[in-house]
């Protein structure tokens, strides 16, 4: 396979002297190297983005566009490429790794139809009173494993689109579609306006401490997320933070449960549950608990679990091996405490990283399972009896990221929604993320915004420019 991929600073294709092992997680294999990029590399990459910043910004609004336009035809004409790699790195199934790239296509074209307007604020005859909206300049992007293209161009769209340029580090296990993404685009963008460096361990703290860089937006775990934080302080960098979330699902008595068993299976499951916004925790009224958990259990022993190349595969392997051990270990803790485990927890036997979807009846609110991310397919499912307490212990967390709530009744659904600590809440859907609505994790689940009109002008700044207009 594609061992001979390269970072591109300043539009130019660089390798470096060392490189990173990528794993294929189906086989748990080596199967390609990426470029280690040095200190001085990411350093080029950095003055490329600031030396290409002046031209970028001072490039018209429309022309921003009509590239980000040309972006997304990029996308889509190397679907094909784009996705075969994303699935041999990051584990999932090939049909979702061609949605990923057709969803990154998607947001590019919306988010260039987005403007950061000017505000008038006075418009006299002897004043005028405007307030801009101001690139910061160079964005360092800082990505995950989970959704390692749709997490990239959620930042590089807005971004670019307000006259930003960015150097892109994707996470150490799935480099290699973020470095095909900049070979491709090398065509596109004018030279340094995206730069792609991948790197070990060490790459994600020189960039985010980096004093040429004016702003971090990074997506990860809330732990790292804080040390993001801290050194980002040092120049003030401004911060955009999207970090862990431990979801809870609130079901009332009234549902379907046929109908939405399915629907919350896949809400809680989906990429192999490594996903931020998955449901983490499945609050279920007694009334209905048992005759849901049998649905969902049932849904679990069914769903396929296999290597993403297959189409018969349903869900992925877990995309590394530190988290299938995690998982093993998180299985392990219940099974320790006595909690029944309703399908699953036995790790698939091949080579690779495969956990079967795996439901756990009814622990305690203490326990490891309903306190931590999993950030993979194990699911507690919580038994409640009233309004008041449900909502109270789907708070009882440091999360606020995501959370949904299920019921026919819809004002007492909204009445619901509307008492979660939580950036966004679905009611009888899930996951129906957009371009255009903003997501913001409360709590420790992130710092600012993303996506929508805000999210947008996470990436500017406001000038304010006051004109006396009578002669001096
Ligand atoms: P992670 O925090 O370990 O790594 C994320 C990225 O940060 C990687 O590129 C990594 O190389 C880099 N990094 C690591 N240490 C760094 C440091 N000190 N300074 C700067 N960069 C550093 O997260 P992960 O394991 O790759 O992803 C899983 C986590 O991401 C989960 O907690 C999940 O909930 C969260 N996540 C959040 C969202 C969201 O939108 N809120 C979306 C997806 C994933």
């Amino acid at each position: 396979m594609n061992t001979q991929l390269t970072m591109t600073i300043g539009g130019q294709a660089t390798s470096s002297a060392a490189s990173i092992p990528v794993i294929d997680p189906a086989t748990g294999e080596v199967f390609a190297q990426a470029p280690d990029a040095s200190q001085a590399q990411l350093d080029e990459a950095v003055a490329a983005a600031r030396h290409a910043f002046a031209p970028w910004s001072a490039t018209p609004l429309n022309e921003r566009r009509a590239i980000l336009g040309n972006v997304a035809g990029v996308l889509m004409t190397h679907l094909d490429t784009l996705a075969t790699l994303l699935t041999q790195e990051q584990g999932k199934p090939l049909a979702r790794a061609k949605e990923e790239i057709m969803i990154s296509a998607h947001w590019c074209a919306e988010v260039a139809k987005l403007t950061p307007e000017t505000i008038t604020l006075e418009d006299t005859p002897d004043t005028l009173v405007q307030v801009r909206r101001v690139p910061l300049g160079v964005v360092g992007a800082i990505v995950p494993w989970n959704f390692p293209v749709a997490l990239a161009f959620f930042k590089i769209a807005p971004a670019l689109l307000t006259g930003n340029t960015v150097v892109l580090k994707p996470s150490p296990n799935t480099p290699l579609t973020a470095l095909k993404l900049g070979e491709l685009l090398r065509d596109v963008l004018p030279p340094g306006v995206l730069n792609v460096i991948s790197g070990g361990d060490a790459l994600g703290p020189w960039l985010s401490s980096h004093p040429g860089i004016d702003k971090i937006s990074f997506t990860g775990s809330t732990a790292t997320g804080r040390k993001v934080m801290a050194s980002a302080s040092a120049t003030l960098k401004r911060l955009t933070l999207e970090l862990g979330g431990n979801d809870a699902a609130i079901v009332m008595p009234d549902v379907d449960v046929d109908a939405i068993a399915p629907v919350l299976f896949w809400g809680a499951f989906a990429n192999s549950a490594q996903f931020c916004l998955a449901i983490k925790r499945l609050y279920i009224h007694e009334d209905i608990y048992d005759k849901l958990a049998d649905a969902l259990a049932k849904l679990a022993r069914q769903v396929r679990v296999g290597p993403g190349a297959n189409p018969e595969s349903e869900l992925g392997p877990v995309q590394n091996q530190a988290l299938f051990e995690r998982l093993k270990g998180l299985v392990a803790d219940c099974q320790s405490h006595g909690w029944r485990l309703l399908a699953g927890g036995q790790p698939i036997s091949t080579n690779g990283y495969f956990f079967p979807a795996t439901l756990v009846d009814n622990p305690p609110d203490s326990s490891r399972i309903v306190q931590e991310e999993p950030f993979g397919p194990i699911l507690p499912l919580l038994r409640f009896r009233a309004i008041d307490e449900v909502i109270q212990r789907a708070n009882h967390s440091p999360y606020g990221l995501g959370g949904s709530v299920w019921c026919r009744d819809q004002s007492l659904a909204l009445s619901i929604a509307q008492r979660l600590q939580t950036g966004t809440v679905w009611v009888n859907e899930i996951h129906t993320l957009s371009p255009h609505k903003p997501m913001a994790g409360h709590k420790q689940s992130g710092l600012g915004v993303e996506q929508g009109i805000e999210g947008m002008l996470a990436y500017t700044q406001p000038q304010t420019i006051s004109l006396k207009r009578s002669s001096t």
